[in-house]
Protein backbone atom coordinates (compact mmCIF):
# COMPACT_ATOMS: atom_id res chain seq x y z
CA UNK A 1 0.00 0.00 0.00
CA UNK A 2 2.14 2.80 1.13
CA UNK A 3 4.95 2.24 -1.43
CA UNK A 4 2.07 3.06 -4.24
CA UNK A 5 0.53 5.58 -2.06
CA UNK A 6 4.11 7.42 -1.14
CA UNK A 7 5.21 7.74 -4.65
CA UNK A 8 1.82 9.30 -5.63
CA UNK A 9 1.83 12.02 -3.25
CA UNK A 10 5.34 12.59 -3.72
CA UNK A 11 4.92 13.22 -7.34
CA UNK A 12 1.92 15.79 -6.37
CA UNK A 13 4.19 17.52 -4.16
CA UNK A 14 7.14 17.65 -6.23
CA UNK A 15 5.07 19.25 -9.07
CA UNK A 16 3.98 21.66 -7.09
CA UNK A 17 7.92 22.30 -5.90
CA UNK A 18 8.50 22.80 -9.51
CA UNK A 19 5.70 25.73 -10.72
CA UNK A 20 7.20 28.75 -11.08
CA UNK A 21 4.31 30.56 -9.72
CA UNK A 22 2.04 28.85 -7.14
CA UNK A 23 -1.53 30.46 -8.32
CA UNK A 24 -5.28 29.40 -8.31
CA UNK A 25 -4.43 26.93 -11.27
CA UNK A 26 -1.34 24.93 -9.87
CA UNK A 27 -3.83 24.72 -6.31
CA UNK A 28 -6.07 22.86 -8.92
CA UNK A 29 -3.92 20.14 -10.37
CA UNK A 30 -2.57 19.64 -7.19
CA UNK A 31 -5.94 18.89 -5.51
CA UNK A 32 -6.65 16.77 -8.80
CA UNK A 33 -3.73 14.47 -8.00
CA UNK A 34 -4.34 13.84 -4.91
CA UNK A 35 -7.76 12.95 -5.85
CA UNK A 36 -6.63 10.52 -8.28
CA UNK A 37 -4.03 8.99 -5.82
CA UNK A 38 -5.88 8.80 -2.75
CA UNK A 39 -8.94 6.94 -4.90
CA UNK A 40 -6.92 4.80 -6.66
CA UNK A 41 -5.69 3.49 -2.70
CA UNK A 42 -9.45 2.80 -1.83
CA UNK A 43 -9.98 5.95 -0.04
CA UNK A 44 -13.91 6.51 -0.01
CA UNK A 45 -14.72 9.61 -2.61
CA UNK A 46 -16.85 11.56 0.14
CA UNK A 47 -13.53 11.49 2.20
CA UNK A 48 -11.33 12.88 -0.55
CA UNK A 49 -13.80 15.68 -1.74
CA UNK A 50 -14.12 17.13 1.39
CA UNK A 51 -10.17 17.05 1.77
CA UNK A 52 -10.00 18.42 -1.59
CA UNK A 53 -12.07 21.29 -0.45
CA UNK A 54 -10.18 22.15 2.45
CA UNK A 55 -6.84 22.37 0.55
CA UNK A 56 -8.13 24.49 -1.85
CA UNK A 57 -10.24 26.92 0.59
CA UNK A 58 -7.45 27.00 2.93
CA UNK A 59 -4.73 27.33 0.11
CA UNK A 60 -6.73 30.02 -1.64
CA UNK A 61 -8.16 32.13 1.54
CA UNK A 62 -5.72 31.81 4.31
CA UNK A 63 -2.87 34.40 4.34
CA UNK A 64 0.43 32.48 4.64
CA UNK A 65 2.18 33.06 8.00
CA UNK A 66 4.51 35.64 8.26
CA UNK A 67 8.62 34.53 6.80
CA UNK A 68 6.22 31.97 5.02
CA UNK A 69 6.00 31.36 0.92
CA UNK A 70 2.82 30.65 -0.20
CA UNK A 71 4.21 27.41 -2.01
CA UNK A 72 5.58 26.30 1.88
CA UNK A 73 1.90 27.02 3.34
CA UNK A 74 0.46 25.07 0.23
CA UNK A 75 2.81 22.43 1.23
CA UNK A 76 2.01 22.67 4.88
CA UNK A 77 -2.16 22.68 4.08
CA UNK A 78 -1.27 19.44 2.42
CA UNK A 79 0.51 17.84 4.70
CA UNK A 80 -1.90 18.93 8.04
CA UNK A 81 -5.38 18.07 6.05
CA UNK A 82 -3.15 14.51 5.16
CA UNK A 83 -2.96 14.13 8.57
CA UNK A 84 -6.36 14.79 9.66
CA UNK A 85 -7.81 12.34 7.15
CA UNK A 86 -5.76 9.50 8.95
CA UNK A 87 -8.38 10.25 12.04
CA UNK A 88 -7.03 11.36 15.92
CA UNK A 89 -3.86 10.22 17.41
CA UNK A 90 -5.01 7.62 19.95
CA UNK A 91 -3.34 7.19 23.43
CA UNK A 92 -2.63 3.90 24.45
CA UNK A 93 -2.02 3.51 28.34
CA UNK A 94 0.13 1.62 29.71
CA UNK A 95 -1.87 0.44 33.06
CA UNK A 96 -4.54 -1.62 34.02
CA UNK A 97 -7.09 -2.22 31.38
CA UNK A 98 -9.48 -4.76 29.60
CA UNK A 99 -9.28 -4.65 25.28
CA UNK A 100 -12.78 -5.86 23.64
CA UNK A 101 -11.84 -6.29 20.27
CA UNK A 102 -14.40 -6.62 17.36
CA UNK A 103 -14.49 -7.67 13.56
CA UNK A 104 -15.41 -9.75 11.58
CA UNK A 105 -13.96 -13.26 10.75
CA UNK A 106 -10.72 -12.98 8.69
CA UNK A 107 -10.33 -9.66 9.32
CA UNK A 108 -6.94 -10.91 11.63
CA UNK A 109 -8.78 -10.14 14.71
CA UNK A 110 -7.05 -13.46 16.41
CA UNK A 111 -3.50 -12.40 15.46
CA UNK A 112 -3.83 -9.42 16.70
CA UNK A 113 -5.36 -9.97 19.86
CA UNK A 114 -1.99 -12.31 20.10
CA UNK A 115 0.26 -9.37 18.77
CA UNK A 116 -1.45 -6.83 21.17
CA UNK A 117 -0.53 -9.25 24.00
CA UNK A 118 3.21 -9.27 23.33
CA UNK A 119 2.56 -5.64 23.01
CA UNK A 120 1.51 -4.93 25.91
CA UNK A 121 3.75 -7.63 27.50
CA UNK A 122 7.26 -5.88 26.22
CA UNK A 123 6.07 -2.86 28.02
CA UNK A 124 6.09 -4.66 31.24
CA UNK A 125 2.83 -5.21 32.08
CA UNK A 126 1.23 -8.58 33.09
CA UNK A 127 -1.08 -9.34 30.42
CA UNK A 128 -3.97 -12.03 29.79
CA UNK A 129 -6.24 -13.31 27.37
CA UNK A 130 -9.45 -14.54 26.48
CA UNK A 131 -10.83 -16.34 24.07
CA UNK A 132 -14.72 -15.57 23.56
CA UNK A 133 -14.80 -16.64 19.96
CA UNK A 134 -17.47 -19.29 20.11
CA UNK A 135 -18.35 -19.38 16.33
CA UNK A 136 -14.93 -20.11 14.55
CA UNK A 137 -13.76 -23.95 16.37
CA UNK A 138 -9.95 -23.37 15.41
CA UNK A 139 -9.88 -20.08 17.38
CA UNK A 140 -9.11 -20.98 21.30
CA UNK A 141 -6.17 -22.98 20.09
CA UNK A 142 -4.91 -20.60 17.58
CA UNK A 143 -5.02 -18.04 20.25
CA UNK A 144 -3.68 -20.31 22.92
CA UNK A 145 -0.86 -21.12 20.62
CA UNK A 146 0.05 -17.93 20.12
CA UNK A 147 0.13 -17.15 23.85
CA UNK A 148 2.21 -20.28 24.83
CA UNK A 149 4.89 -18.80 21.99
CA UNK A 150 5.42 -15.41 24.39
CA UNK A 151 3.98 -17.34 27.83
CA UNK A 152 0.94 -15.45 28.26
CA UNK A 153 -2.22 -16.73 29.97
CA UNK A 154 -4.85 -17.61 27.76
CA UNK A 155 -8.26 -18.91 28.75
CA UNK A 156 -10.90 -20.44 27.02
CA UNK A 157 -13.63 -23.08 27.16
CA UNK A 158 -13.53 -24.54 24.16
CA UNK A 159 -17.05 -26.47 22.74
CA UNK A 160 -19.17 -23.65 24.85
CA UNK A 161 -21.32 -21.87 22.90
CA UNK A 162 -21.85 -18.97 26.20
CA UNK A 163 -19.57 -16.11 25.25
CA UNK A 164 -20.61 -13.73 28.39
CA UNK A 165 -19.82 -17.35 30.83
CA UNK A 166 -17.01 -17.74 29.40
CA UNK A 167 -15.65 -14.05 29.74
CA UNK A 168 -17.15 -13.77 33.46
CA UNK A 169 -15.04 -17.03 33.97
CA UNK A 170 -12.16 -15.86 32.83
CA UNK A 171 -12.01 -12.83 34.04
CA UNK A 172 -12.32 -14.58 37.26
CA UNK A 173 -9.33 -16.59 36.19
CA UNK A 174 -7.02 -13.95 34.89
CA UNK A 175 -7.65 -11.57 38.17
CA UNK A 176 -3.99 -11.10 38.79
CA UNK A 177 -3.35 -9.89 35.09
CA UNK A 178 -3.11 -5.88 34.25
CA UNK A 179 -4.29 -6.05 30.63
CA UNK A 180 -6.74 -8.23 29.38
CA UNK A 181 -7.81 -8.34 25.83
CA UNK A 182 -10.76 -10.10 24.53
CA UNK A 183 -10.53 -11.96 21.45
CA UNK A 184 -14.26 -12.10 20.19
CA UNK A 185 -16.15 -14.03 17.94
CA UNK A 186 -16.36 -13.10 14.31
CA UNK A 187 -18.79 -14.42 11.83
CA UNK A 188 -19.00 -13.92 7.82
CA UNK A 189 -21.00 -10.89 7.65
CA UNK A 190 -22.61 -9.14 10.44
CA UNK A 191 -25.87 -10.80 12.20
CA UNK A 192 -28.10 -9.41 14.88
CA UNK A 193 -26.79 -11.82 17.58
CA UNK A 194 -23.45 -11.34 16.86
CA UNK A 195 -24.11 -7.39 17.90
CA UNK A 196 -25.97 -8.10 20.52
CA UNK A 197 -23.64 -10.84 21.90
CA UNK A 198 -20.96 -7.48 21.55
CA UNK A 199 -22.76 -5.48 23.55
CA UNK A 200 -23.59 -7.90 26.31
CA UNK A 201 -19.76 -8.37 26.98
CA UNK A 202 -18.88 -4.79 27.07
CA UNK A 203 -21.71 -4.14 29.34
CA UNK A 204 -20.46 -6.98 31.32
CA UNK A 205 -16.48 -6.30 30.90
CA UNK A 206 -17.03 -2.14 31.18
CA UNK A 207 -14.03 -2.25 28.27
CA UNK A 208 -11.58 0.41 29.02
CA UNK A 209 -11.19 -0.07 25.01
CA UNK A 210 -13.06 -0.93 22.24
CA UNK A 211 -10.79 -1.45 19.14
CA UNK A 212 -12.27 -2.77 15.68
CA UNK A 213 -10.22 -4.70 13.39
CA UNK A 214 -10.39 -3.95 9.82
CA UNK A 215 -8.40 -5.58 7.48
CA UNK A 216 -6.94 -3.15 4.76
CA UNK A 217 -7.84 -5.01 1.83
CA UNK A 218 -11.87 -4.52 2.89
CA UNK A 219 -12.40 -1.30 0.58
CA UNK A 220 -15.69 0.20 0.59
CA UNK A 221 -17.31 -2.07 3.52
CA UNK A 222 -15.33 -1.11 5.89
CA UNK A 223 -17.54 2.09 6.57
CA UNK A 224 -20.67 -0.47 7.09
CA UNK A 225 -19.03 -2.62 9.69
CA UNK A 226 -17.32 0.33 11.33
CA UNK A 227 -20.75 2.18 11.65
CA UNK A 228 -22.66 -1.30 12.98
CA UNK A 229 -20.05 -1.96 15.51
CA UNK A 230 -19.42 1.82 16.84
CA UNK A 231 -23.53 1.97 17.20
CA UNK A 232 -23.15 -0.78 19.47
CA UNK A 233 -20.31 -0.62 21.61
CA UNK A 234 -18.85 3.02 20.60
CA UNK A 235 -15.31 2.16 18.87
CA UNK A 236 -12.94 4.19 20.06
CA UNK A 237 -10.04 2.83 17.43
CA UNK A 238 -9.08 1.36 14.79
CA UNK A 239 -6.34 -1.71 14.25
CA UNK A 240 -5.81 -1.96 10.33
CA UNK A 241 -4.45 -5.49 9.67
CA UNK A 242 -2.88 -6.70 6.70
CA UNK A 243 -0.85 -3.79 5.59
CA UNK A 244 1.91 -5.60 3.95
CA UNK A 245 -0.67 -7.32 1.60
CA UNK A 246 -2.39 -4.81 -0.20
CA UNK A 247 -1.73 -2.06 -3.11
CA UNK A 248 -4.49 0.02 -1.41
CA UNK A 249 -5.51 0.23 2.10
CA UNK A 250 -7.42 3.47 1.95
CA UNK A 251 -10.88 2.03 2.58
CA UNK A 252 -10.02 1.03 6.28
CA UNK A 253 -9.58 5.21 6.34
CA UNK A 254 -13.39 5.14 6.18
CA UNK A 255 -13.88 3.20 9.55
CA UNK A 256 -11.88 5.80 10.82
CA UNK A 257 -14.08 8.38 9.80
CA UNK A 258 -17.01 6.36 10.93
CA UNK A 259 -16.08 6.28 14.43
CA UNK A 260 -14.75 9.57 14.44
CA UNK A 261 -11.54 7.74 16.53
CA UNK A 262 -7.91 7.13 14.89
CA UNK A 263 -6.00 4.07 13.81
CA UNK A 264 -4.21 2.75 17.09
CA UNK A 265 -2.25 -0.09 15.29
CA UNK A 266 -1.30 -1.22 12.10
CA UNK A 267 -0.32 -5.04 11.21
CA UNK A 268 2.37 -5.88 8.30
CA UNK A 269 3.13 -9.29 9.12
CA UNK A 270 1.91 -12.75 10.18
CA UNK A 271 3.61 -13.31 13.30
CA UNK A 272 3.83 -12.05 16.95
CA UNK A 273 5.63 -9.35 15.87
CA UNK A 274 3.99 -8.13 13.25
CA UNK A 275 2.50 -4.85 14.77
CA UNK A 276 3.03 -1.00 14.62
CA UNK A 277 1.81 1.96 16.98
CA UNK A 278 0.74 4.73 14.53
CA UNK A 279 1.28 8.27 14.37
CA UNK A 280 -0.61 10.35 11.76
CA UNK A 281 1.86 12.73 11.97
CA UNK A 282 4.94 10.64 11.09
CA UNK A 283 2.70 8.40 8.98
CA UNK A 284 2.33 11.33 6.47
CA UNK A 285 5.82 12.25 6.83
CA UNK A 286 7.24 9.63 5.85
CA UNK A 287 5.00 8.92 2.51
CA UNK A 288 5.67 12.50 1.88
CA UNK A 289 9.09 11.69 2.47
CA UNK A 290 9.40 14.64 4.33
CA UNK A 291 11.37 13.30 7.69
CA UNK A 292 9.58 14.01 10.97
CA UNK A 293 8.82 17.52 10.11
CA UNK A 294 6.07 18.31 12.59
CA UNK A 295 8.20 16.79 15.85
CA UNK A 296 11.59 18.59 14.34
CA UNK A 297 9.59 21.93 14.03
CA UNK A 298 8.13 21.87 17.46
CA UNK A 299 11.90 20.94 19.27
CA UNK A 300 13.83 23.54 17.31
CA UNK A 301 10.83 25.95 18.51
CA UNK A 302 11.16 25.09 22.20
CA UNK A 303 15.19 25.25 21.60
CA UNK A 304 14.93 28.63 19.76
CA UNK A 305 12.42 29.55 23.02
CA UNK A 306 15.78 29.70 25.13
CA UNK A 307 16.99 32.04 22.86
CA UNK A 308 20.27 30.29 22.55
CA UNK A 309 20.35 28.45 19.24
CA UNK A 310 20.42 29.95 16.75
CA UNK A 311 18.64 27.60 13.78
CA UNK A 312 19.68 30.16 10.57
CA UNK A 313 23.21 29.37 11.61
CA UNK A 314 23.20 26.19 10.38
CA UNK A 315 21.47 27.18 7.49
CA UNK A 316 23.21 29.97 6.70
CA UNK A 317 26.53 30.44 4.99
CA UNK A 318 29.32 30.66 7.82
CA UNK A 319 29.35 27.79 10.15
CA UNK A 320 32.26 27.67 12.59
CA UNK A 321 33.36 25.83 14.94
CA UNK A 322 32.10 28.28 17.12
CA UNK A 323 28.42 27.46 15.83
CA UNK A 324 28.94 23.91 15.77
CA UNK A 325 30.04 24.84 20.14
CA UNK A 326 26.34 26.43 20.14
CA UNK A 327 24.91 23.17 17.92
CA UNK A 328 26.27 20.64 20.42
CA UNK A 329 24.73 22.86 23.23
CA UNK A 330 21.07 23.07 21.80
CA UNK A 331 21.40 19.06 20.32
CA UNK A 332 21.89 18.18 23.91
CA UNK A 333 18.47 19.80 24.64
CA UNK A 334 17.27 18.25 21.26
CA UNK A 335 18.05 14.92 21.61
CA UNK A 336 20.57 12.86 19.81
CA UNK A 337 21.74 14.06 16.27
CA UNK A 338 20.37 11.15 14.51
CA UNK A 339 17.36 11.79 15.67
CA UNK A 340 17.44 14.98 15.02
CA UNK A 341 19.01 14.78 11.11
CA UNK A 342 16.51 12.28 10.45
CA UNK A 343 13.91 14.75 11.04
CA UNK A 344 15.17 17.52 8.68
CA UNK A 345 13.47 17.12 6.20
CA UNK A 346 16.56 16.83 3.31
CA UNK A 347 15.11 14.67 0.98
CA UNK A 348 17.55 12.90 -0.75
CA UNK A 349 20.75 14.57 0.87
CA UNK A 350 23.21 11.93 2.40
CA UNK A 351 24.89 12.52 6.13
CA UNK A 352 27.51 10.09 6.48
CA UNK A 353 27.01 7.23 9.64
CA UNK A 354 30.41 8.41 11.10
CA UNK A 355 28.52 11.52 12.04
CA UNK A 356 26.02 9.92 14.14
CA UNK A 357 28.48 7.64 15.94
CA UNK A 358 29.34 10.59 18.02
CA UNK A 359 28.31 10.27 21.20
CA UNK A 360 26.86 12.43 23.48
CA UNK A 361 30.26 11.48 26.00
CA UNK A 362 32.08 12.62 22.98
CA UNK A 363 30.40 15.64 22.84
CA UNK A 364 31.51 16.72 25.91
CA UNK A 365 34.84 16.12 24.98
CA UNK A 366 34.83 18.26 22.06
CA UNK A 367 33.54 21.22 24.09
CA UNK A 368 36.20 20.67 26.25
CA UNK A 369 38.87 20.76 23.89
CA UNK A 370 37.13 23.64 21.84
CA UNK A 371 37.42 25.24 25.47
CA UNK A 372 40.87 25.53 24.95
CA UNK A 373 40.91 27.26 21.50
CA UNK A 374 41.42 30.96 21.37
CA UNK A 375 38.50 32.92 19.83
CA UNK A 376 40.16 33.45 16.31
CA UNK A 377 40.47 29.45 15.99
CA UNK A 378 36.69 29.11 16.84
CA UNK A 379 36.43 32.20 13.95
CA UNK A 380 38.73 30.14 11.70
CA UNK A 381 39.26 26.97 12.22
CA UNK A 382 41.60 26.93 8.57
CA UNK A 383 44.22 28.53 11.41
CA UNK A 384 44.71 25.36 13.48
CA UNK A 385 48.07 23.95 12.53
CA UNK A 386 50.08 21.22 13.91
CA UNK A 387 51.50 23.10 16.59
CA UNK A 388 48.44 24.60 17.32
CA UNK A 389 47.11 21.09 18.23
CA UNK A 390 49.49 20.05 20.24
CA UNK A 391 48.82 23.45 22.16
CA UNK A 392 44.65 22.83 22.38
CA UNK A 393 45.66 19.11 23.11
CA UNK A 394 47.69 19.63 26.19
CA UNK A 395 45.35 22.90 27.09
CA UNK A 396 42.50 20.45 27.13
CA UNK A 397 43.93 17.43 28.48
CA UNK A 398 43.35 15.29 25.33
CA UNK A 399 45.34 13.91 23.36
CA UNK A 400 46.47 15.26 19.16
CA UNK A 401 44.53 12.66 17.68
CA UNK A 402 41.27 13.57 19.71
CA UNK A 403 41.31 17.13 18.75
CA UNK A 404 42.43 16.12 15.04
CA UNK A 405 38.92 14.38 15.49
CA UNK A 406 37.47 17.07 16.27
CA UNK A 407 38.45 19.03 13.13
CA UNK A 408 37.15 16.09 11.13
CA UNK A 409 34.25 15.66 12.59
CA UNK A 410 33.92 19.65 11.93
CA UNK A 411 34.49 19.56 8.06
CA UNK A 412 32.17 16.59 8.14
CA UNK A 413 29.14 18.64 9.48
CA UNK A 414 30.41 21.41 7.49
CA UNK A 415 29.88 19.48 4.35
CA UNK A 416 26.77 18.02 5.07
CA UNK A 417 25.20 21.62 6.36
CA UNK A 418 26.64 22.92 2.76
CA UNK A 419 24.70 19.72 1.31
CA UNK A 420 21.09 20.98 2.29
CA UNK A 421 21.64 24.90 2.28
CA UNK A 422 19.77 26.56 -0.53
CA UNK A 423 21.88 28.62 -3.44
CA UNK A 424 20.67 31.78 -1.90
CA UNK A 425 22.80 31.70 1.22
CA UNK A 426 19.57 30.40 3.20
CA UNK A 427 17.47 27.25 4.37
CA UNK A 428 15.47 26.60 0.86
CA UNK A 429 12.41 24.67 1.30
CA UNK A 430 11.98 24.71 -2.65
CA UNK A 431 15.02 23.17 -3.34
CA UNK A 432 14.70 20.33 -0.50
CA UNK A 433 11.53 19.74 -2.11
CA UNK A 434 13.10 19.25 -5.25
CA UNK A 435 15.49 16.25 -3.65
CA UNK A 436 12.16 14.25 -2.73
CA UNK A 437 12.86 10.79 -3.93
CA UNK A 438 16.25 11.20 -4.40
P1 LIG B 1 -9.92 -13.65 12.67
O1 LIG B 1 -10.87 -14.58 12.00
O2 LIG B 1 -10.35 -12.25 12.53
O3 LIG B 1 -9.58 -14.01 14.06
O4 LIG B 1 -8.59 -13.71 11.77
P2 LIG B 1 -7.19 -14.42 12.01
O5 LIG B 1 -6.46 -13.76 13.10
O6 LIG B 1 -7.38 -15.89 12.08
O7 LIG B 1 -6.46 -14.02 10.64
C1 LIG B 1 -6.91 -14.46 9.37
C2 LIG B 1 -5.69 -14.68 8.49
O8 LIG B 1 -5.02 -13.46 8.26
C3 LIG B 1 -4.66 -15.60 9.11
O9 LIG B 1 -4.14 -16.43 8.11
C4 LIG B 1 -3.60 -14.66 9.63
O10 LIG B 1 -2.32 -15.27 9.67
C5 LIG B 1 -3.65 -13.56 8.60
N1 LIG B 1 -3.20 -12.25 9.15
C6 LIG B 1 -3.63 -11.59 10.23
N2 LIG B 1 -3.01 -10.40 10.34
C7 LIG B 1 -2.16 -10.30 9.29
C8 LIG B 1 -1.23 -9.29 8.84
O11 LIG B 1 -1.04 -8.20 9.42
N3 LIG B 1 -0.53 -9.57 7.70
C9 LIG B 1 -0.72 -10.75 7.03
N4 LIG B 1 0.00 -10.94 5.92
N5 LIG B 1 -1.57 -11.69 7.42
C10 LIG B 1 -2.29 -11.49 8.53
Amino acid sequence: MLDRLGTGLKDAVKKLAGKTVIDRAAVEELVKDLQRVLLQADVNVKLVMNLSKAIKKRSLEEEPPKGMSVREHVLRIVYQELVNLMGDEVTVTLGPQIILMAGLQGSGKTTTTGKLARYFQRKGLRVGVICADVFRPGAYDQLKNLCNKVNVPCYGEPGVTDAVKIVENGIRELKNTEVLIIDTQGRHALEDDLISEIIDLNNLTKATHRWLVIDAALGQQAKEQAARFHEAISIDGVIITKMDGTAKGGGALSAVAETGSGIVFTGSGETIEDLERFDPDSFISRLLGMGDLKSLIEKAEEVMADEEFDVNAMMKGKFTLRDMYKQLESLKKMGPLKQVMSMLPMGGAKIPEDVFDTTSVKMERYKIIMDSMTNDELENPSVISGSRVHRISLGAGATPEEVRELLKYYKTMQRAIKGFRGAGGKFNMQRMMKKFGG
